[in-house]
Order: C-alpha cells, then sequence, then structure tokens
C-alpha cells in the first residue's frame, strides 16, 4: 500500500491513542512457526480484547481501503497524511466506508477473530514510508 498526502501533523509530533484498551503485545519483528514452517516476521502489535469491542481512530484519518483477507479476515486500512498508514486486522464490523474521514477516537470497526487467528483481538500495524515499523514507538 503506498500512498503519500500532505501531513496532518508533522512526524515529530505523531502521539497515538491506542485505538482498543486491552492487553497488548510487544511481539513486533518476532519470527512466528506456522504449519512448521517460518513466516514472515510479525509486523505489528496484538491487542487482546473481547469481539465486538471498539476500535478507535488513533489520529485524524481518512479510511483508504477495507478487505476481508485469508489470513488477516476483516482489515482496514487508515491514511493519516504524510506517508503514516495504520492497519486494523481479524474485525468482527466495519462500520466506515472508504472515503470517510475520521477524528481521533472515533469508532470505526470493531475486535473480532476473522482470518487465522485463535482468538478474538486486533492486529494493528503502522507503516511509515512504505515501511511497517512498531506501533509501540507511538504510544505510552
Ligand atoms: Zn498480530
Amino acid at each position: 500500500m503506498a500512498t503519500f498526502s500532505e501531513p496532518f501533523a508533522r512526524a515529530a509530533d505523531l502521539h497515538m491513542r491506542v485505538p482498543v484498551p486491552g492487553r497488548r503485545s510487544s511481539s513486533f519483528g518476532l519470527r512466528r512457526i506456522f504449519n512448521g514452517q517460518s513466516r514472515n516476521p510479525h509486523s505489528g502489535m496484538d491487542i487482546a480484547a473481547p469481539t465486538g469491542t471498539a476500535v478507535t481512530s488513533p489520529l485524524p484519518a481518512r479510511v483508504i481501503d477495507i478487505g476481508d483477507y485469508f489470513f488477516n479476515g476483516g482489515t482496514v486500512w487508515l491514511d493519516h497524511g504524510g506517508g503514516l498508514l495504520t492497519m486494523y486486522c481479524h474485525l468482527s464490523q466495519v462500520d466506515c466506508q472508504v472515503g470517510d474521514e475520521l477524528k481521533t477516537g472515533q469508532a470505526f470497526c470493531k475486535v473480532g477473530a476473522t482470518g487465522r487467528v485463535t482468538g478474538p483481538h486486533l492486529h494493528w500495524g503502522v507503516m511509515l514510508n512504505r515501511t511497517m515499523v512498531d506501533p509501540a514507538l507511538f504510544i505510552d
């Protein structure tokens, strides 16, 4: 996913709200074994939360893509401007449409267990200038 729009904020000022309350893993970059084969390193943060928990935008955003994928399940991509994108996976419900503008803290989808997962959680990915980065860098 490559897009670059005018920044809503300078990168140095970026501080994100956590999109759902819950226990956060710090597993970014860990290589996972799936069916005995090594897969790509984990490229985000997993936040445990019950199915149906509202997911809120961590920054002002525009919804740029919505999909349903074998591994990621229900997925939404947000564009925060300045080359900063975030992705949300395994969603049970999507409450937005491509092109919607979101305010910080505005709910736009719900936690679920769609795709290849063992239980409900939010997989949260952050992409900066086309590179997946650790979401933990942007939150307290
Ligand atoms: Zn994950």
